[in-house]
């Protein structure tokens, strides 16, 4: 079965880092057999303005048609004054929401060898494997009512809906449990079930859902020990399962755990396991063309796409122990540069992952 990539390089270092990422796909195809076909697209900026929107409707319509989708990164400071409507980051929710991607997948994995540029202590992070299942097309940040309105006292208040039916919040736990049967078989459900009746709910059905999979464990906390727990003893943690907000913050939180912002990938997927695949951060225009971006975190989102979107597990591990090996042979970017270590530019760090899977 042939499967179709829809490649979108983006703005900033977007097309940079993704040229690494497809010199990799590439050698898999040559090397390893694996059939896919793929189309590059516009989104973001760069897509602006070509086309006069961040989304052209070419470009939706090719990412529904395909398998899986790879993003560099949108948005820079040359389209930041532009009309909220057609900004770049527009691109990135009309691709979610047209694609229907629910399930955000946020690992936070910490390489022992990178284990100093985190700000925590090097053996409270070191070896860190979190996985983060973020619902992400509900709660409140799409909730209804939502606004501003003027009292009859003249006061202004504004206000939101944290809102969640129950079909929405099985299909983000089912999303979680099948992830922890990957991996260690851990699931802790993240709430605030002890004031907010929404979440009490959300509690009620991942209970549910759980009896679908008795061979993971669930577990509960509350949001606000969760984020103490992430900065305690956050490798006591196997897969996270929160709402839409919670998720966004505790994600965040998660990630600056492993000090490295080009080293992360994540997914967003939908029923389907279609899937859109990017790394976390964003187009960085700061060091953008310059050939010192860290082209890793979208290599790595390659491997997340192989692993749930292609059933490719095996070239997902490759490709995982290709970069574990190029970080052993103390090669890096300028990002997680430190004393003693290589510094290589973003094409040279492409090339030894390349090399890498060419030596397997
Ligand atoms: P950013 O992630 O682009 O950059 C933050 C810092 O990290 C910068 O110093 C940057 O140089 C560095 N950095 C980021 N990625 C790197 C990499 N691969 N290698 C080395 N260093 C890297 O965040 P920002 O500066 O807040 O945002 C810049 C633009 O990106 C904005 O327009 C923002 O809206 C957009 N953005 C897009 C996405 C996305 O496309 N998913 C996500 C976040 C931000």
């Amino acid at each position: 079965m042939t499967h179709k990539i829809l490649v979108l390089p983006g703005d900033g270092i977007g097309p940079e880092i993704m040229a690494e990422a497809t010199k990799v796909l590439k050698l898999l195809q040559q090397e390893y057999g694996l059939s896919i076909e793929m189309e590059q697209a516009l989104v973001g900026g760069s897509a602006y303005d070509a086309t006069g929107t961040p989304l052209p409707d070419a470009t939706l319509s090719l990412a529904k048609d395909s398998d899986a989708i790879l993003l560099g990164a949108v948005g820079g400071t040359q389209w930041e004054n532009l009309d909220i409507a057609v900004r770049p980051e527009k691109g990135l929710l009309g691709l979610r929401a047209g694609l229907g991607l629910f399930s955000n997948l946020r690992p936070a994995i910490l390489y022992p060898q990178l284990a100093d540029a985190s700000t925590l202590k090097a053996d409270v992070v070191s070896g860190l494997d979190i996985m983060i299942v973020r619902e992400l097309t509900g709660g409140i940040y799409f909730g209804q009512p939502r606004g501003v309105r003027t009292l009859d006292s003249g006061e202004k208040q504004g206000y939101n809906t944290l809102i969640y039916k129950e079909s929405e919040i099985e299909r983000i736990g089912h999303s979680a449990f099948e992830i922890a049967q990957k991996r260690d078989k851990r699931v802790c459900s993240v709430d605030k079930a002890n004031v907010l009746e929404c979440t009490e709910l959300w509690r009620e059905v991942m209970i549910r859902v759980a009896k679908d999979y008795p061979d993971v464990e669930l577990s509960h906390m509350y949001v606000d020990n969760a984020a103490m727990q992430l900065v305690r003893a956050p490798k006591q943690f196997d897969v996270m399962v929160t709402t839409n907000m919670f998720g966004d913050i505790l994600s965040d939180c998660a990630a600056m755990l492993t000090g490295s912002i080009g080293m992360l990938p994540s997914a967003s997927l939908n029923e389907k396991s279609q899937g859109m695949y990017e790394p976390i951060h964003g187009s960085a225009p700061d060091i953008a063309g310059k050939g010192v971006a860290n082209p890793l975190a979208t290599i790595l989102s390659v491997a997340m796409m192989l692993r749930y979107t292609l059933n490719e597990k095996q070239l997902a591990d490759k490709i995982e122990s290709a970069v574990n090996n190029v970080l052993d042979k103390n090669l890096r970017t300028a990002d997680i540069m430190s004393e003693g270590m290589t510094n290589v530019s973003t094409e040279a760090m492409g090339t030894a992952v390349v090399e890498e899977l060419q030596n397997k």
